[in-house]
């Protein structure tokens, strides 16, 4: 790699760069092509920035700031009118070409294999073809995405949603229009456009939205400028929030404290800011408890009776290969997962994958033999 040449796209020196190397910038020579890749955000570099062998760079994604009042953050943060998008629940991937090779990275900048077949499936090559500078920021989601599985949007499988475009070597967005503009010439699917409002009056239609997107078990919307001038803000759902909290609750020892008391605090903003009556604040105020307590009796339950905190999950692939190399993949993120024999069916194989949730699972187990917290 020339690392001048690098270091001067990054926007560094390449004594800094060298310094950094082995700290914040890690190698990664497996799968092919090899790259270097951000670990955590320095020197204005966002986290996940991956500088491949070949010298181009396909920046992280940025890090999207959530509102807990809508109306006071929307009339602080944008200059007019607000494009409202859903937000999709699954894993963010950066898809792009490299030396004719369609690859996809996840937020932290490693190629996930199984992600990369995935979008090699549903990605048309002509894109790649007649834009081999672009990057196609999306969400993966659906039952078998092994990260998030979700089991409330229109697919049997995993599917993509485009929300943004960049280009290699380039830090900026494209933006809304651009993005959907896009994605009806390739025919591709994008993240619902759900409105343009005038900045006085979005946080009454985006609080129905949301509203109406709770009810749907959806997750949220990300309110974006549509020129561009400002950089997009998240809101969330009441479900989601508390969808979360019952995965977490679940595996209670696999989560930082700060995954919790941010959801909880989310629910008292919106229960506050929606005026909600005695009536409805008892009904979060269960839905709450319930997504904290429930999940958590069942793990204790299940431990107690000898059974081992896990979390099941699926994955469909075309090659027996790629199974292989996401079971490797895993394994390196410090995963442990159990692959079962791979079942063959129509256009390739189903498999059965069982995570295991050590820290919970000791945790419990230590805790039911009467060891202290
Ligand atoms: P962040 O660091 O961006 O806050 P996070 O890992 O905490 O990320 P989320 O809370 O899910 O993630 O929120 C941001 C993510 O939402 C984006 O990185 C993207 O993957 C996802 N997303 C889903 N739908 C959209 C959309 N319509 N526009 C932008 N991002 C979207
Ligand atoms: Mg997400």
């Amino acid at each position: 790699m020339n690392l001048e040449r690098i270091s001067e796209k990054l926007g560094i020196t390449k004594e800094r760069l060298d310094g950094l190397q082995g700290t914040a910038v890690k190698r990664s020579s497996w799968p092919e092509p090899r790259l270097l890749r951000f670990e955590k955000t320095t020197s204005g570099i966002e986290a996940g920035t991956v500088v491949f062998e070949n010298g181009e760079i396909v920046f992280g994604y940025p890090k999207i700031r959530r509102a807990l009042m809508l109306a006071p953050a929307i009339k602080k943060h944008f200059s007019d009118v607000v494009a409202v998008e859903e937000k999709m629940n699954g894993h963010n991937v950066r898809v792009t070409s490299v030396d004719g090779e369609t690859v996809a990275l996840t937020r932290g900048g490693f190629i996930c294999p199984y992600s990369t077949e995935v979008a090699r499936r549903l990605l048309a090559e002509e894109i790649f073809e007649e834009h081999p500078g672009v990057v196609l920021c999306g969400e993966m989601v659906g039952p078998e995405n092994p990260y998030v599985p979700k089991d409330i949007y229109p697919t049997e499988t995993i599917d993509f949603y485009l929300f943004d475009l960049s280009r290699k070597n380039g830090k900026s967005t494209l933006g809304v229009y651009k993005t959907h503009e896009f994605a009806r010439d390739y025919s591709l699917k994008a993240t619902a456009l759900l409105g343009e409002f005038r900045k006085e009056s979005a946080p009454e239609r985006i609080e129905h939205i949301v509203r109406k997107l709770g009810r749907r078990g959806r997750e949220g919307v990300v309110m974006k400028d549509p020129e561009n001038r400002a950089p997009p803000l998240k809101y969330t759902s009441s479900e989601s929030n508390c969808g979360d909290l019952a995965v977490a609750f679940r595996y209670y020892n696999d989560y930082a404290l700060d995954f919790f008391v941010s959801r909880a605090v989310r629910e008292g903003f919106q229960s506050v800011e929606w005026n909600e009556s005695e009536e409805e604040r008892k009904a979060r105020a269960l839905r709450l408890g319930e997504s904290i307590l429930l999940p958590l009796v069942d793990t204790i339950q299940r431990k107690s009776s000898g059974e081992n905190i896990v979390q099941k999950v699926q994955i469909r692939v075309k090659s027996l290969q790629t199974a292989k190399e996401f079971e490797y993949h895993l394994h390196r993120s410090g995963m442990r997962a159990i692959f079962d024999q791979p079942e063959p069916d129509d256009d390739g194989y189903l498999i059965r994958i069982t995570k295991l949730i050590m820290s919970t699972n000791d945790k419990t187990q230590a805790l039911l033999e009467g060891e202290m917290w």
